[in-house]
């Protein structure tokens, strides 16, 4: 009876080690995701690989592939030189 109850702790553990690691590796994955979510476009200093949010058209694209735009001083970034023309377009009619 003791050596059961043993390989049943043992069995307890090996699955509480594989939910802890499994836990552990969704969490980061989570927190990583957050990061490029909530990183807003800082002027120029591109790092690759940054998602940012095209204003025009709300699409998340990466920051090397930007199409760049300085409207009133400011620095836009979008998606797309079409998203731009039509961000220029808009400002102009307003
Ligand atoms: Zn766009």
């Amino acid at each position: 009876m003791v050596i059961v109850r043993l390989l049943l702790w043992l069995l307890i553990f090996y699955v509480f080690f594989r939910l802890a690691r499994f836990v552990g590796r969704t969490l980061a994955t989570i927190r990583v995701l957050n990061q490029s979510a909530r990183s807003t476009p800082t002027r120029s200093s591109a790092g690759d690989g940054h998602l940012i949010k095209d204003p025009q058209c709300g699409t998340y694209f990466l920051e090397s592939e930007a199409v760049h735009a300085v409207i009133d001083g400011r620095e836009y970034r979008f998606c797309c030189e079409k998203c731009r023309d039509a961000f220029l377009q808009e400002r102009r009619k307003a």
